[in-house]
Protein backbone atom coordinates (compact mmCIF):
# COMPACT_ATOMS: atom_id res chain seq x y z
CA UNK A 1 0.00 0.00 0.00
CA UNK A 2 1.18 3.47 -0.67
CA UNK A 3 2.49 5.66 2.68
CA UNK A 4 -0.32 8.31 2.16
CA UNK A 5 -3.12 6.13 0.54
CA UNK A 6 -6.47 6.63 3.01
CA UNK A 7 -7.86 4.07 4.46
CA UNK A 8 -11.75 3.63 5.41
CA UNK A 9 -13.34 1.83 7.21
CA UNK A 10 -16.92 2.59 7.30
CA UNK A 11 -19.03 2.35 10.50
CA UNK A 12 -21.48 -0.16 10.74
CA UNK A 13 -23.83 1.61 13.30
CA UNK A 14 -24.89 5.13 12.03
CA UNK A 15 -26.40 7.28 14.11
CA UNK A 16 -29.47 8.99 14.28
CA UNK A 17 -28.98 12.67 13.27
CA UNK A 18 -30.63 15.65 15.03
CA UNK A 19 -33.61 17.40 13.92
CA UNK A 20 -32.44 20.63 11.94
CA UNK A 21 -34.26 22.87 13.83
CA UNK A 22 -32.74 21.28 17.64
CA UNK A 23 -29.09 21.54 16.57
CA UNK A 24 -26.76 22.57 18.93
CA UNK A 25 -23.21 24.20 18.37
CA UNK A 26 -20.78 21.25 19.09
CA UNK A 27 -22.77 19.21 20.67
CA UNK A 28 -23.40 16.19 17.97
CA UNK A 29 -20.21 14.32 15.42
CA UNK A 30 -20.92 12.81 12.11
CA UNK A 31 -20.64 9.27 11.54
CA UNK A 32 -16.59 9.28 10.73
CA UNK A 33 -13.63 10.86 11.68
CA UNK A 34 -10.11 11.17 9.89
CA UNK A 35 -6.77 10.23 11.78
CA UNK A 36 -3.08 9.99 10.96
CA UNK A 37 -0.05 9.70 13.14
CA UNK A 38 3.31 10.89 13.56
CA UNK A 39 6.16 8.80 15.07
CA UNK A 40 9.62 10.29 14.96
CA UNK A 41 11.84 8.94 12.28
CA UNK A 42 8.85 7.81 10.28
CA UNK A 43 7.05 11.24 9.79
CA UNK A 44 3.05 11.21 9.08
CA UNK A 45 1.41 8.15 8.49
CA UNK A 46 -1.68 5.74 8.58
CA UNK A 47 -3.88 8.35 7.15
CA UNK A 48 -7.36 6.86 7.71
CA UNK A 49 -11.54 7.14 7.88
CA UNK A 50 -12.78 5.30 10.60
CA UNK A 51 -15.89 5.25 12.97
CA UNK A 52 -16.30 8.27 14.95
CA UNK A 53 -14.92 6.77 17.97
CA UNK A 54 -13.43 8.11 21.79
CA UNK A 55 -9.69 8.03 21.37
CA UNK A 56 -7.51 6.16 23.74
CA UNK A 57 -4.60 8.40 25.10
CA UNK A 58 -1.52 7.81 27.80
CA UNK A 59 -2.37 10.19 31.02
CA UNK A 60 0.88 11.07 30.78
CA UNK A 61 0.09 12.56 27.12
CA UNK A 62 1.72 15.72 26.37
CA UNK A 63 -1.16 17.33 25.11
CA UNK A 64 -2.54 17.20 28.47
CA UNK A 65 -0.11 19.13 30.35
CA UNK A 66 1.75 21.48 28.17
CA UNK A 67 -0.97 22.35 25.27
CA UNK A 68 1.19 21.45 22.43
CA UNK A 69 -2.31 21.46 20.35
CA UNK A 70 -3.14 23.06 17.64
CA UNK A 71 -7.37 23.53 15.59
CA UNK A 72 -8.41 24.64 12.35
CA UNK A 73 -12.00 25.74 11.79
CA UNK A 74 -13.85 25.57 8.55
CA UNK A 75 -17.32 24.74 7.07
CA UNK A 76 -19.34 22.66 4.70
CA UNK A 77 -22.18 24.27 2.95
CA UNK A 78 -25.06 22.84 1.13
CA UNK A 79 -27.34 24.14 -1.85
CA UNK A 80 -29.51 21.27 -2.85
CA UNK A 81 -27.27 18.10 -4.01
CA UNK A 82 -24.54 20.36 -4.51
CA UNK A 83 -21.18 20.47 -1.32
CA UNK A 84 -19.00 23.56 -0.74
CA UNK A 85 -15.86 24.25 1.04
CA UNK A 86 -14.57 27.95 1.28
CA UNK A 87 -11.14 28.25 0.60
CA UNK A 88 -9.89 25.43 2.57
CA UNK A 89 -6.84 25.05 1.26
CA UNK A 90 -6.29 28.23 3.11
CA UNK A 91 -7.17 26.52 6.73
CA UNK A 92 -4.11 23.46 5.91
CA UNK A 93 -1.55 26.50 5.19
CA UNK A 94 -2.63 28.11 8.47
CA UNK A 95 -2.60 25.05 10.55
CA UNK A 96 1.04 24.27 9.31
CA UNK A 97 1.94 27.90 10.43
CA UNK A 98 0.41 26.82 13.79
CA UNK A 99 1.89 23.71 13.74
CA UNK A 100 5.41 25.42 12.98
CA UNK A 101 5.41 28.55 16.41
CA UNK A 102 4.86 25.10 18.83
CA UNK A 103 6.99 22.45 17.15
CA UNK A 104 4.40 20.09 15.75
CA UNK A 105 5.83 18.49 12.77
CA UNK A 106 3.95 20.24 9.46
CA UNK A 107 1.72 18.00 7.66
CA UNK A 108 1.15 17.47 3.89
CA UNK A 109 -1.71 19.91 3.19
CA UNK A 110 -2.65 17.93 -0.37
CA UNK A 111 -3.12 15.06 1.71
CA UNK A 112 -5.04 16.56 4.20
CA UNK A 113 -7.41 18.35 2.01
CA UNK A 114 -7.85 15.03 0.16
CA UNK A 115 -9.00 13.46 3.40
CA UNK A 116 -10.98 16.22 4.19
CA UNK A 117 -13.14 15.72 1.34
CA UNK A 118 -13.27 12.23 1.34
CA UNK A 119 -14.82 12.36 4.34
CA UNK A 120 -17.32 15.07 3.85
CA UNK A 121 -18.20 13.11 1.06
CA UNK A 122 -18.74 9.66 3.00
CA UNK A 123 -20.99 11.55 5.93
CA UNK A 124 -22.55 13.73 3.19
CA UNK A 125 -26.22 13.09 4.42
CA UNK A 126 -25.58 15.07 7.95
CA UNK A 127 -25.16 18.84 5.98
CA UNK A 128 -28.91 20.04 7.31
CA UNK A 129 -30.57 21.44 4.99
CA UNK A 130 -32.10 24.84 6.06
CA UNK A 131 -31.05 28.24 5.37
CA UNK A 132 -28.39 29.24 7.44
CA UNK A 133 -27.23 25.75 8.39
CA UNK A 134 -23.83 24.30 7.80
CA UNK A 135 -21.52 21.34 8.81
CA UNK A 136 -18.64 22.38 10.80
CA UNK A 137 -15.13 20.60 10.30
CA UNK A 138 -12.53 20.64 13.12
CA UNK A 139 -9.16 19.63 11.91
CA UNK A 140 -6.84 19.40 15.07
CA UNK A 141 -3.38 17.85 16.29
CA UNK A 142 -2.59 16.86 19.64
CA UNK A 143 0.96 15.69 21.16
CA UNK A 144 0.62 11.95 22.46
CA UNK A 145 4.01 11.42 23.54
CA UNK A 146 3.53 9.63 27.21
CA UNK A 147 6.30 11.77 28.44
CA UNK A 148 6.32 14.75 31.26
CA UNK A 149 9.80 16.13 29.99
CA UNK A 150 9.27 19.22 28.72
CA UNK A 151 10.49 19.18 25.00
CA UNK A 152 8.65 18.73 22.02
CA UNK A 153 6.29 15.32 21.75
CA UNK A 154 7.76 12.44 19.82
CA UNK A 155 4.43 11.39 18.69
CA UNK A 156 1.55 13.07 16.95
CA UNK A 157 -2.06 12.72 16.36
CA UNK A 158 -3.79 14.57 13.25
CA UNK A 159 -7.64 14.42 13.11
CA UNK A 160 -10.37 15.56 11.24
CA UNK A 161 -14.33 15.28 13.19
CA UNK A 162 -16.99 17.19 11.76
CA UNK A 163 -20.26 18.63 13.84
CA UNK A 164 -24.11 19.81 11.97
CA UNK A 165 -24.72 23.36 13.08
CA UNK A 166 -28.12 25.24 13.04
CA UNK A 167 -28.52 28.69 11.65
CA UNK A 168 -26.47 31.58 13.45
CA UNK A 169 -29.03 33.74 13.05
CA UNK A 170 -32.12 32.15 13.74
CA UNK A 171 -34.08 35.10 15.45
CA UNK A 172 -32.22 37.19 13.04
CA UNK A 173 -28.86 39.46 12.87
CA UNK A 174 -28.68 41.46 16.42
CA UNK A 175 -25.95 43.39 17.49
CA UNK A 176 -23.86 42.38 19.84
CA UNK A 177 -22.85 44.27 23.14
CA UNK A 178 -18.58 44.42 23.32
CA UNK A 179 -16.85 45.32 26.77
CA UNK A 180 -13.45 46.80 26.30
CA UNK A 181 -10.99 44.69 28.29
CA UNK A 182 -8.83 46.52 30.62
CA UNK A 183 -7.39 43.93 32.55
CA UNK A 184 -6.48 40.73 30.68
CA UNK A 185 -4.60 40.43 27.32
CA UNK A 186 -5.13 37.45 24.37
CA UNK A 187 -1.69 37.79 23.12
CA UNK A 188 1.57 39.92 23.16
CA UNK A 189 4.99 40.81 20.64
CA UNK A 190 6.71 37.07 20.57
CA UNK A 191 3.60 34.96 22.10
CA UNK A 192 0.96 32.80 20.51
CA UNK A 193 -1.63 34.83 19.63
CA UNK A 194 -1.27 34.10 16.14
CA UNK A 195 -1.19 30.73 16.03
CA UNK A 196 -4.53 28.37 16.93
CA UNK A 197 -3.20 27.00 19.51
CA UNK A 198 -5.95 25.71 22.48
CA UNK A 199 -3.80 27.80 25.18
CA UNK A 200 -4.74 31.16 23.93
CA UNK A 201 -8.73 29.94 24.29
CA UNK A 202 -8.04 28.81 27.33
CA UNK A 203 -6.73 32.65 28.43
CA UNK A 204 -9.47 34.05 27.22
CA UNK A 205 -11.90 32.55 29.04
CA UNK A 206 -12.04 34.76 32.11
CA UNK A 207 -12.37 37.85 30.02
CA UNK A 208 -15.57 36.38 28.45
CA UNK A 209 -16.62 34.48 31.45
CA UNK A 210 -16.42 38.57 33.69
CA UNK A 211 -17.92 40.22 30.52
CA UNK A 212 -20.78 38.01 30.38
CA UNK A 213 -21.79 38.36 34.12
CA UNK A 214 -22.60 42.04 33.56
CA UNK A 215 -24.33 41.54 30.55
CA UNK A 216 -21.52 41.87 27.46
CA UNK A 217 -20.94 38.92 25.12
CA UNK A 218 -17.68 39.15 24.27
CA UNK A 219 -14.75 41.42 24.47
CA UNK A 220 -12.70 43.75 22.77
CA UNK A 221 -9.07 42.72 23.21
CA UNK A 222 -6.22 45.85 23.38
CA UNK A 223 -2.78 45.09 22.59
CA UNK A 224 -0.81 42.81 24.88
CA UNK A 225 2.14 45.70 25.49
CA UNK A 226 0.46 49.03 26.27
CA UNK A 227 -3.55 47.85 26.08
CA UNK A 228 -3.73 51.25 23.90
CA UNK A 229 -4.27 49.28 19.90
CA UNK A 230 -7.24 47.10 19.17
CA UNK A 231 -6.52 43.43 18.03
CA UNK A 232 -9.70 41.43 18.09
CA UNK A 233 -12.99 40.98 19.48
CA UNK A 234 -13.58 37.85 21.31
CA UNK A 235 -12.73 34.90 19.08
CA UNK A 236 -12.98 37.39 15.81
CA UNK A 237 -11.16 40.17 13.58
CA UNK A 238 -12.72 43.44 14.04
CA UNK A 239 -13.52 46.04 11.94
CA UNK A 240 -14.92 49.55 11.85
CA UNK A 241 -16.40 51.76 9.40
CA UNK A 242 -15.10 55.69 10.35
CA UNK A 243 -16.28 58.58 8.26
CA UNK A 244 -16.82 56.53 5.00
CA UNK A 245 -13.20 54.13 5.71
CA UNK A 246 -13.30 50.56 6.76
CA UNK A 247 -10.63 50.19 9.03
CA UNK A 248 -9.13 47.09 10.55
CA UNK A 249 -6.25 46.14 12.57
CA UNK A 250 -2.97 45.39 10.60
CA UNK A 251 -1.50 41.74 11.31
CA UNK A 252 1.04 42.50 13.93
CA UNK A 253 2.23 39.21 14.55
CA UNK A 254 -0.05 38.79 17.95
CA UNK A 255 -3.72 39.00 15.37
CA UNK A 256 -4.95 35.66 14.09
CA UNK A 257 -4.93 36.02 10.11
CA UNK A 258 -8.46 35.09 9.90
CA UNK A 259 -9.61 33.70 6.41
CA UNK A 260 -13.08 35.48 6.78
CA UNK A 261 -10.94 38.98 7.11
CA UNK A 262 -8.97 37.74 4.20
CA UNK A 263 -11.81 36.99 1.85
CA UNK A 264 -13.42 40.76 3.64
CA UNK A 265 -10.76 42.98 2.58
CA UNK A 266 -10.85 41.03 -1.01
CA UNK A 267 -14.82 42.08 -1.22
CA UNK A 268 -14.17 45.43 -0.24
CA UNK A 269 -11.83 45.78 -2.35
CA UNK A 270 -13.19 44.83 -5.47
CA UNK A 271 -16.28 46.93 -4.74
CA UNK A 272 -13.77 49.93 -4.33
CA UNK A 273 -14.67 50.75 -1.07
CA UNK A 274 -11.87 52.75 1.14
CA UNK A 275 -10.50 50.04 3.14
CA UNK A 276 -6.90 49.79 5.38
CA UNK A 277 -5.27 48.19 7.77
CA UNK A 278 -3.74 49.85 10.24
CA UNK A 279 -2.91 50.22 14.11
CA UNK A 280 -5.81 51.68 15.21
CA UNK A 281 -6.24 52.89 19.11
CA UNK A 282 -9.43 52.55 21.14
CA UNK A 283 -8.96 56.40 21.58
CA UNK A 284 -9.78 57.15 17.82
CA UNK A 285 -12.79 54.70 18.43
CA UNK A 286 -13.69 56.80 21.02
CA UNK A 287 -13.19 60.25 19.24
CA UNK A 288 -14.89 58.69 16.28
CA UNK A 289 -18.02 57.88 18.25
CA UNK A 290 -17.97 61.30 19.67
CA UNK A 291 -17.94 62.73 16.43
CA UNK A 292 -20.90 60.63 15.17
CA UNK A 293 -17.93 59.02 12.28
CA UNK A 294 -18.35 55.71 14.07
CA UNK A 295 -20.54 54.49 11.45
CA UNK A 296 -20.22 50.67 11.84
CA UNK A 297 -18.33 47.98 13.38
CA UNK A 298 -18.71 43.98 12.90
CA UNK A 299 -16.55 41.04 14.17
CA UNK A 300 -15.10 38.29 11.78
CA UNK A 301 -14.93 34.52 12.07
CA UNK A 302 -15.95 31.31 10.67
CA UNK A 303 -18.38 30.54 13.06
CA UNK A 304 -20.49 33.39 12.71
CA UNK A 305 -19.35 34.93 9.28
CA UNK A 306 -20.44 38.41 10.55
CA UNK A 307 -21.31 39.46 14.04
CA UNK A 308 -22.16 43.20 14.00
CA UNK A 309 -21.68 44.90 17.47
CA UNK A 310 -23.91 47.50 18.41
CA UNK A 311 -22.39 48.77 21.21
CA UNK A 312 -18.90 49.17 23.36
CA UNK A 313 -18.22 49.99 26.81
CA UNK A 314 -15.43 52.13 27.97
CA UNK A 315 -14.61 53.28 31.06
CA UNK A 316 -17.85 53.39 32.11
CA UNK A 317 -19.45 54.86 29.02
CA UNK A 318 -21.50 53.26 26.56
CA UNK A 319 -20.25 54.06 22.64
CA UNK A 320 -24.03 52.87 21.05
CA UNK A 321 -22.96 52.07 17.23
CA UNK A 322 -25.73 52.86 14.28
CA UNK A 323 -28.56 52.84 17.39
CA UNK A 324 -27.46 49.01 18.40
CA UNK A 325 -28.98 48.20 14.48
CA UNK A 326 -26.53 46.18 11.80
CA UNK A 327 -25.12 48.70 9.40
CA UNK A 328 -25.61 48.84 5.62
CA UNK A 329 -22.23 47.65 4.28
CA UNK A 330 -22.32 45.19 7.65
CA UNK A 331 -25.14 43.75 6.04
CA UNK A 332 -23.98 43.43 2.69
CA UNK A 333 -20.93 41.93 3.31
CA UNK A 334 -22.77 39.17 4.77
CA UNK A 335 -25.02 38.50 2.22
CA UNK A 336 -21.95 38.21 -0.54
CA UNK A 337 -19.98 36.24 1.51
CA UNK A 338 -22.71 33.73 2.82
CA UNK A 339 -24.36 33.75 -0.52
CA UNK A 340 -20.80 32.86 -2.17
CA UNK A 341 -20.27 30.11 0.34
CA UNK A 342 -23.54 28.67 0.09
CA UNK A 343 -23.07 28.52 -4.03
CA UNK A 344 -26.45 31.14 -4.75
CA UNK A 345 -24.50 34.13 -5.89
CA UNK A 346 -21.24 34.74 -7.67
CA UNK A 347 -17.48 33.29 -6.44
CA UNK A 348 -15.31 35.67 -8.66
CA UNK A 349 -12.15 35.21 -6.63
CA UNK A 350 -12.50 31.25 -7.01
CA UNK A 351 -13.12 30.67 -3.54
CA UNK A 352 -15.78 28.21 -3.41
CA UNK A 353 -14.69 24.06 -3.90
CA UNK A 354 -17.63 22.33 -5.08
CA UNK A 355 -17.69 18.38 -3.98
C1 LIG B 1 -10.21 31.42 14.18
C2 LIG B 1 -10.03 32.79 14.70
C3 LIG B 1 -10.42 33.93 13.97
C4 LIG B 1 -11.20 33.87 12.69
O1 LIG B 1 -10.56 33.16 11.68
P1 LIG B 1 -11.41 32.68 10.42
O2 LIG B 1 -10.38 32.02 9.57
O3 LIG B 1 -12.00 33.86 9.80
O4 LIG B 1 -12.43 31.72 10.95
C5 LIG B 1 -10.13 35.17 14.49
N1 LIG B 1 -9.52 35.31 15.68
C6 LIG B 1 -9.17 34.24 16.43
C7 LIG B 1 -8.50 34.47 17.74
C8 LIG B 1 -9.42 32.96 15.96
O5 LIG B 1 -9.08 31.91 16.70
Amino acid sequence: MKRNEIQTIESTNRKQKPAEDQIEFGKQYTDHMFMMDYTEGQGWHSPRIVPYAPLELDPAAKAFHYGQTVFEGLKAYRKDDQIFLFRPERNFKRLNESNERICIPKIDEDLALEALKQLVTLDQDWIPKAEGTSLYIRPFVIATEPSLGLAPSKTYQFLIIMSPVGSYYKEGINPVKILVEEEYIRAAPGGTGEAKTGGNYASSLIGQEEAEKIGYTQVLWLDGKEKKYVEEVGSMNVFFKIDGEVVTPALNGSILHGITRDSILHLLKHWEIPVVERKISIDEIYEAHKNGKLEEAFGTGTAAVISPIGEFFWKNEQLIVNNGEIGSLTKKLYDTLTGIQYGTEPDPFGWRIQL
